[in-house]
């Protein structure tokens, strides 16, 4: 059990205990209540979202100079990192994720702050070619209110990912993490919040507002003041956020779905592929947007390949994620894990061979937890529902390609186009087929690796516009055009 569960929220710069409905978070390790989180009531995103706006004006925060606002994002840099194991706990507790991993998240988060601050540093406004008698430049400045809107998968990462470029493009950020798991957000939170302190700048500049998407997601996304909307999270979520923001005229960034391709040639080397497969899709439990969920194997190897992983994955550690020893954690939760459940049993009933898991483990060890076992399923068609649909957890459909165009073809057949492994030694087919895979991100060689640098971003359903990135931050903030006359000559109506 992490130590200092607080479940006040992050209102307007204050803490308090939200007045909207209570929300128990769950250890999908055995099942225990860790806390009841109040949620935030539409009264108080309103609350939040008009503090936040007078925060984005407030000359202490309106002034700053970029690389003034970036030792703000260099503190919070300091104070993740230093709390770094605590938010791990804590994010283990909340998701059920190994240790391991939620160490690595806030690292990572941390990592994303720095990252903007040293970018924001170096941001410079730019000169823009002139073809007259004046001097042309770009000014980039604040959009306003962002509504930071986040999936349960990752929370302490997606959240860095947002409220990062949004305070560096001098935003102000109303986050809302998913209701299972409001924990680590409002941890980060408390972290923000005593940085603002420390610098005397408005503490409203953050607000976090756990709560259901129908009654906090949509008072930010419908209110006025929100003026930029950052999102993570299913595909017909996002659809249905984007058209509001249509109607708005105000820019979102989607980051959906996935159910990437994972492509074994017969020239790979097998061992990093059989390893780099089983990482692609189990790590996380499969609750990762990139997950190699779809494994494409050349079919003169398609048997012995997938006889090997079949007695590998078979042998995965699962347990609790603070058990040094495992490798695939519980599920999220266990409504989450009766959908996994679901889906195989579709699998089944479209024919599809269970080459292994295909039920919860048994056990004293599992009970009460949201487990499920790694499964390999085989013996489907591309356009079967399972192969299209995104199942988001620890399943992984196996199918044979017979060359290139073939492959190619049943890969790119998906609504979603999020990322892509490559296990080949040969660098000429690794480029081909990297460029002609649909996809955001294609590793090649290696899979699930990121970096605060490398821009992140899904094509088709998988989403629209871009995190990461010195870009990051332009993303969130407006262009504005100057012209400064330099000629002395007359304009065309003076006297
Ligand atoms: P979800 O779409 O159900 O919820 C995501 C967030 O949106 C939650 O905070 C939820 O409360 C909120 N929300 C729901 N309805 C809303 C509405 N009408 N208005 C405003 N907010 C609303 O997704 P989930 O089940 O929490 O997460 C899993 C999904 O996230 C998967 O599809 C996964 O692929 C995706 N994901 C994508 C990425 C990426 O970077 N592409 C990363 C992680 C997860």
């Amino acid at each position: 059990m992490p130590h200092d569960i607080s479940t006040d929220i992050l209102i307007a710069g204050q803490w308090r205990r939200g007045a909207g409905e209570p929300v128990e978070t769950v250890d999908p390790a055995t099942g225990e209540v860790l806390a009841t989180v109040h949620s935030a009531s539409a009264d108080e995103v309103d609350e939040a979202a008009r503090a936040a706006a007078l925060a984005v004006a407030d000359p202490a925060w309106r002034d700053l100079l970029p690389h003034q606002r970036a030792r703000l994002l260099y503190r919070v840099a300091e104070l993740t990192e230093g709390a770094a194991g605590e938010l791990a706990a804590l994010q283990t507790a909340d998701t059920g994720k190994t240790l391991t991993e939620t160490k690595a998240l806030a690292l990572s988060a941390a990592g994303t702050f720095r990252y903007m601050a040293a970018a924001l540093e170096t941001a410079e406004e730019t000169l823009t070619p002139s073809r007259g008698p004046y001097v042309t430049m770009s000014v980039y400045e604040p959009i306003g209110v962002v509504g930071a809107i986040n999936p349960w998968n990752s929370p302490v990462a997606s959240d860095a990912q947002k409220i990062a470029p949004a305070l560096a493009g001098g935003n102000a950020v109303l986050l809302k993490p998913a209701a299972w798991t409001p924990l680590v957000s409002l941890a980060l939170g408390r972290l923000i919040h005593q940085a603002l302190g420390e610098l005397g700048l408005p503490t409203a500049l953050l607000s976090v507002l756990p709560g259901s998407g129908r009654v906090v997601g949509d008072a930010i996304v419908h209110h006025p003041l929100v003026t930029r909307i950052g999102f993570t999270g299913g595909t017909e979520t996002g659809r249905s956020i984007a058209a509001v923001a249509a109607s708005k005229l105000i820019p979102a960034s989607l980051e959906l779905g996935g159910k990437s391709p994972t492509i074994v040639r017969a020239d790979a080397d097998v061992e990093q592929a059989l390893a780099g497969v089983m990482f692609g899709i189990f790590s996380s439990s499969g609750q990762s947007c990139i997950a190699g969920s779809r494994l494409f194997v050349a079919r003169e190897m398609y048997d012995s390949f997938v006889g090997e992983l079949v007695a590998r994955v078979s042998k995965l550690r699962v347990g609790p994620g603070t058990d040094p020893d495992t490798q695939v954690g519980p599920l999220v939760h266990h409504r989450h894990r009766d959908s996994v459940a679901a889906y195989v049993d579709l699998a089944r009933s479209e024919g599809a061979r269970v080459l292994c898991g295909g039920r919860a483990p048994e056990g004293d060890a599992y009970q009460g937890g949201a487990y499920y076992l790694p499964t390999v399923l085989d013996g489907l068609p591309n356009t079967s529902r399972t192969c299209q649909e995104e199942i988001f957890g620890p399943v992984l459909v196996a199918l044979p390609y017979d060359d290139e165009d073939d492959l190619v073809r049943q890969a790119n057949d998906s609504v979603y186009g999020l990322a892509c492994g490559i296990w080949t030694r040969d660098h000429r087919a690794a480029w081909r087929l990297a460029r002609r895979i649909e996809a955001g991100t294609v590793w090649i060689n290696t899979y699930k690796q990121f970096s605060a640098s490398t821009p992140f971003s899904g094509v088709k359903d998988s989403g629209l516009g871009t995190e990461k990135g010195r870009d990051a931050i332009r993303a969130y903030q407006r262009q504005k055009s100057l012209y400064w006359g330099t000629s002395d000559a007359p304009l065309p109506w003076a006297n």
